[in-house]
Parts: C-alpha cells; structure tokens; sequence
C-alpha cells in the first residue's frame, strides 16, 4: 500500500488516526483473534466471537448443564426466550418488557408472525386480503409471504423497490387501502444498506388499517431503534448479525402488548401451552408473549447473547451508530478516491441517515474479486450480480481495517487477470 498524502482518506496516517479518535476502539480486543484475517468486512453477515463467550459457553457446560442436569429448566431455562427476549428489547429495540422472545430461525418467527396477523385480519374483515412486500426483500421474506398467500388464498402487492436505494413512504402509501392486510419490509435492506423511514412507513400503514411487520436483521444492534414508539406491531431479527450470536443463534420476535391474546400463531407447540406440563388435551395458548414459542427453548445457542448484550449495554446504541456512521462515511469515502475511478459504482445511500451499517460497491468480476480477497484475508461478501458488500460491524472494525479492504478491492481491481 502506497502512503499518500496526509490530505487523502487514503493514506494510512489518516486511518491511524481516526482509530486513536475512536471512543469505542478498546471494545476490538474483546473479541477472539480472527487468525489469518487482515480485514473482517462481514460482521453484518456473520458476528465475531467475543472472548468472554468461549469461557461463557465452557462454564455452561461444566457448571449449568452437567452440574445442574434437568433441574436447569426451573432454574431459569424455561423463561430463557423471555429473559434474553427483554434483554435485547431493552438494548436494541425500545420495547417494553414482555413483548419480545428468542425462538427459532429468523424464517420460522417471521411465518408465524406474518400468518398470526394475516389470519386475525381476514377474521375481522375478509376484505383485507393482500400482503404487502416489495421485490428486493430478502428472500426468505418473499418466500414465506409467497406460502402464505397459497395457504390462506390471499394476493401479494409487490413494491417495485430500487435495488440501489430502498422502499419509500410514497410508495407504501401509493399501494396500502382497505384491501391491505399486512405490511412487510426490511429495516434495513440487505443489499443497498437503505434505512426505511420505519415510523412514516409505519403510521401510514396503519392509517390504512394494515398491519406492520418489520425485519430488523440488519439494524438491530446497529441501528436504533424505538419499536414502541414507532407504534410496531410486529418485528423479528436474527441474533448472529450485529449480535455476534454464533452461527446459527436463534432470533428473535416481537408482539407489541396490545395484540398479545389476539393474535395467533400457527405452531401450537407444548411450550407455547398455557400449562404445558399438565400434558393435557387441547391446545390453549399460553398468556402474553410466551404464546409465541412452539418447542423447547434453544438454550444453548442463547449463552453466547449474554456478553454481547452486555457489551453493547456498556457502549450504548447511541455510540455504536455514531461510529457505524463514521465507518460507512469513511468507506464511501475511500470508495471515491479508489474505486469509483476504476468504473465502480456505489450503490448505498450517500445520506448517512439514510443508511444502515453496510455499503455495496458494484462492478462487473466482483465475484472473482471477491475469491481473491477472501484469499488474502479480506473478507467482505459477495451479493449477486455484481455487488461487494462491506459489512462494518461498530464494535469490531478499526478504521485501518476499512482502509486495508478497500484498498485491496482496488488492487485486486487493477490486477490482470490469469488466462
Ligand atoms: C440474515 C437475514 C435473514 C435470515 O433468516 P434466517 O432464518 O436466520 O436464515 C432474514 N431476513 C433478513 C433481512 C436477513 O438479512
């Protein structure tokens, strides 16, 4: 790498000092050593692991599980979805209490959720048939509303949404009316990194007596968020994105209060049982958000969440956004001086209120760019057709790291390809 000119976002000085102007750069070496990696640009994809979680998980083995056994599950396993669910409601969502649990993938919550409410709304008026998605969701968003409007012979009012920035208030309101039974969109979308107006979007969905659903997979522990406020009906996330939950953690779903008790979800599973080991005939939901849980609770997959829910306790959403803000500035900026002179085009929002925390840059080879990245410890991922995503993680990304990513993208641009 050449070292330019101090004026130049491009020069490592630059870079160095904007990690020593960093009020969050301690919290980097609280995560495990990622080994060969120069560049970890996937943290939206797949969370670093925290030190404190490899003693976190062993002492669960050692103490919680052997040494406890079955009697584990009264002493605290079985609330474990409420527990954790409040937990990340009270750091990340701006939710009240007993609205949220951990359940499931991500998909499964998301079914339930989009069937309890596409169900209760064609109960109260028959009219309301239509499920509103747009074309750039992400895909397991599209092929779930896609199985349930084959299920319940309702239709899908696809929104034509720009890949490059995002859906509108506009064009919600341009499709939303009497007809309208559910709203579901991403947050925060998985390609651009465009950041819905959720508030507006959801106020308007309302005014047309829809429903909202809300996929926060890429803003929550990210990005801010008030879902009481914003009046949400329903959300889901997965907890192994900017939650650093391992792969595979389970997600976790919201309900605000006011539709507990009238909404349902269709897995009636022993654990979502108002009394589930009175092993009775007949399923009746349980009270409250406990009605959302089907089968047995994934334990162990939650031990991981407890120090990063307490890592972003101590750093606070406001600060992690303020440097996830930083850090996509910083990249857009590189991306000008090293990429965008070599025909590639950036296609996340310039407006840093507008965005959530990763950026895509795009051009024809990404693809075998991205092999040779991989190949050289420069992780970002690679998004079909043309598209290189930089996943900047707040809590675990230097600012050096942004530039030695970018600047490898470049070389490897520049680079001749092998016959
Ligand atoms: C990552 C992601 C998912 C993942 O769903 P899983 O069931 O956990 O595989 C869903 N929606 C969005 C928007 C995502 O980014």
């Amino acid at each position: 790498m050449t070292d330019r000119s101090v004026a130049s976002p491009a020069s490592r000085a630059d870079a160095e000092r904007r990690d020593a102007a960093d009020p969050l750069a301690p919290y980097r070496e609280r995560f495990l050593p990622a080994g060969d990696v120069v560049a970890y640009l996937d943290g939206n994809s797949l969370g670093r692991p925290l030190r404190a979680v490899a003693d976190r998980l062993a002492r669960f083995c050692t103490e919680d599980w052997a040494g406890r056994l079955i009697r584990g599950w009264d002493e605290g396993w079985i609330d474990s979805p409420q527990t954790y669910g409040d937990r990340i409601a009270r750091a990340a969502l701006g939710a009240a209490d007993g609205q949220t649990v951990v359940a499931d993938s991500t998909t499964v919550l998301l079914y339930k959720l989009a069937r309890a409410a596409v169900d209760e709304q064609l109960a109260a008026d028959p009219r309301r048939r239509e499920i509103v998605i747009d074309t750039d969701n992400f895909p397991t968003d599209r092929y779930i509303v896609e199985g349930i409007a084959a299920e319940r012979g309702t239709t899908l009012r696809w929104i034509d949404a720009d890949p490059e920035s995002g859906v509108t208030p506009e064009q919600v309101a341009a499709v939303v009316g009497p007809q309208t039974a559910l709203v579901l969109l991403s947050h925060v979308a998985y390609r651009s990194g465009f950041l819905a107006d959720a508030p507006a979007i959801t106020r308007i969905a309302h005014d047309a007596g829809a429903l909202v659903l809300w996929d926060l997979c890429h803003s929550v522990g990210s990005v801010p968020l008030a879902l009481d406020d914003w009046g949400v009906d329903l959300a889901v996330g997965c907890t192994y994105k900017y939650l650093n939950g391992g792969p595979g953690a389970p997600a976790f779903g919201y309900l605000a209060a006011r539709h507990q008790g009238r909404l349902q979800q269709p897995i009636r599973g022993w654990f979502g049982h108002r009394t589930p080991f009175a092993m009775g005939p007949g399923y009746e939901p349980a009270e409250g958000i406990r009605s959302l849980i089907s089968g047995t609770p994934p334990v162990l997959a939650m031990v991981p969440l407890d120090a990063n829910l307490d890592l972003l306790d101590e750093a606070g959403i406001g600060a992690v956004r303020a440097k996830s803000v930083a850090l996509t500035s910083y990249a857009l900026e590189l991306a000008d001086e090293l990429l965008v002179p070599h025909s590639v085009r950036v296609a996340s929002p310039r407006d840093p209120s507008r965005r959530g925390g990763h950026v895509t840059v795009c051009a024809p080879g990404f693809d075998e760019v991205t092999v040779r990245l991989w190949k050289r410890g420069v992780i970002p991922d690679f998004r079909a057709p043309d598209g290189i995503r930089i996943g900047l993680a707040p809590l675990s990304t230097s600012f050096r790291e942004v530039l030695a990513g970018v600047t490898a993208i470049a070389e490897e641009l520049v680079r001749p390809r092998r016959p």
